[in-house]
């Protein structure tokens, strides 16, 4: 069954992009069972339940500068005004504030009642009030000619969100500020979408473990170890299965087994070689084929099917098929088709609400020839330092130089109609 693939026959990027895109649309729909995390491990996870604030946010009108609350009417009329008090952070909120009068504060303190602007320390002058027989009473003023405005310095309670309103909705990815904002609200664990379990499968008699000392003609298994990294940072949970061999027993044997997973990436075997029998095996358990090509390079051979699901206790979370991608064996193309297709389709089955691959725009630092006809993914290097980020190429030898897709962070993007791109244009790249 494997046959040559005629460039006409395939899909082009875009169409295969789109056509992967609605899948995990409509994949997004019915959501993963629900686990609770503790929040120093709730990274990397993807929220279950909507996030809301317990309280007003903030609880109280807080002060974002160390000065002086104050009316601001007053205060932009420039006349010495007392001091009448001071709070602190962590102080209980206080006031209220006699007319004529300005009411020392720090930041991230309570704004005293009938505050309504505070004045920067770095923004007032010191004076002293004589008053007769007494110790004069220290006073500021506004520095002329500054004038304040009401609502100055200050967050008002509630300002950021009142109590019971959804903060972040179901399907946010976890990261640092979504942790924060949780703490804020005395969440010390979240419910979270359990990972779908995502199998890797490689495959060919050359492949060895990576423990192994390759013989002449065999290679380690590389490319395992960088899906499961990839399958981890989209938040899946990798299965690696052992090597199958370039015979259809084995594929038959290790499929089986393997399509009790939500998702299976199966490296290798999808080309047009004699021993690339990944297809006719596929076809044998009884696979639904949504394409067998895509017009890319690397990545060319990419097949994109469903399995139908094991039955039985090693049931799929998806309780109904396994989706399923033969990536073909280079590793730099099985990157690059797991990063186009495979992860949106992960994210849209670990429960969240935005999938698909991130691009950006760079200006090309040197020419880049292409042939039209492939829409090329390259591996390159992007420079994000300065304010427009620069790209140029890693020099490579393939997709199965490992080393130069070490040194790339991004992937250069030739569109299948260019024949040359040139230096100093403004170019897409693939973000990782
Ligand atoms: P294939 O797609 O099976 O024709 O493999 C294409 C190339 O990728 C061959 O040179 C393989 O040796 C190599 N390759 C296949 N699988 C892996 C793997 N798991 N790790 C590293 N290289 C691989
Ligand atoms: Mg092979």
């Amino acid at each position: 069954m494997s046959t040559r693939k005629s460039n006409n026959a395939l899909l082009t990027y875009a169409e295969a992009a789109a056509f992967v895109a609605k899948r995990a649309q409509r994949l997004a729909r019915s959501k993963p069972a629900a686990e609770r995390v503790t929040l120093a491990s709730a990274a990397g996870r993807v929220l279950a339940e909507s996030l809301r604030a317990d309280t007003d946010q903030p609880p109280f009108a807080r002060s974002t500068r160390d000065g002086f609350a104050c009316r601001a009417a007053e205060a932009s009329a420039h006349r010495p005004l007392a001091i009448a008090g001071s709070t602190r952070a962590g102080d209980p909120p206080s006031g209220p504030l006699p007319r004529g009068a300005v009411w020392e504060i720090m930041t991230g303190a309570p704004v005293p009642r009938g505050a309504d602007a505070v004045i920067m320390l770095e923004h007032v002058e010191f004076a002293h009030i004589e008053s007769a027989g007494a110790a004069s009473a220290p006073t500021i003023r506004l520095s002329p000619p500054r004038i304040i405005k009401p609502g100055e310095n200050i967050v008002l309670r509630g300002a950021q969100a009142h109590k019971g309103a959804a903060l972040l909705p179901a399907g946010t990815l976890i990261g640092a500020a979504q942790i924060a904002l949780a703490a804020s609200c005395g969440c010390t664990d979240l419910a979270v979408y359990a990972k779908p379990r995502v199998a890797i499968l490689s495959t060919g008699d050359e492949i060895v473990p990576i423990a192994a000392k390759p013989k002449p003609g065999q290679i380690r298994n590389s490319s395992a170890a960088m899906l499961a990294a990839m399958v981890s940072a989209a938040g899946g949970q990798p299965w690696i299965l052992p090597i199958a061999r370039d015979t259809d027993k084995s594929l038959d044997t290790a499929l089986a087994r393997a399509s009790a997973a939500d998702l299976l990436l199966i490296t290798g075997g999808v080309s047009a070689g004699k021993f690339d029998l990944v297809e006719p095996a596929l076809a044998r358990q009884g696979a639904r084929f949504h394409f067998t090509g895509v017009r890319i390079q690397p990545g060319k051979p990419l097949v994109f099917a469903e399995l139908p699901c094991t039955t039985g206790p090693n049931q799929n979370q998806n309780g109904t098929k396994c989706w399923c991608f033969g990536l073909p064996g280079n590793p730099v193309s099985s990157a690059v088709t797991f990063q186009l297709f495979a992860a949106p389709i992960l994210a849209a089955l670990a429960g969240r609400r935005d999938f698909g691959p991130r691009f950006a725009f760079a200006r090309l630092a040197a020419d880049v020839k292409a042939k039209p006809g492939l829409t090329r993914f390259l591996p390159a290097a992007c420079t994000f330092s300065g304010p427009v980020p620069k790209v140029k190429l890693v020099a490579w030898q393939g997709s199965g130089d490992l080393a130069a897709m070490a040194l790339a962070n991004c992937y250069l993007v030739v569109p299948d109609d260019s024949d040359s791109l040139h230096a100093g244009t403004t170019v897409n790249i693939l973000l990782l």
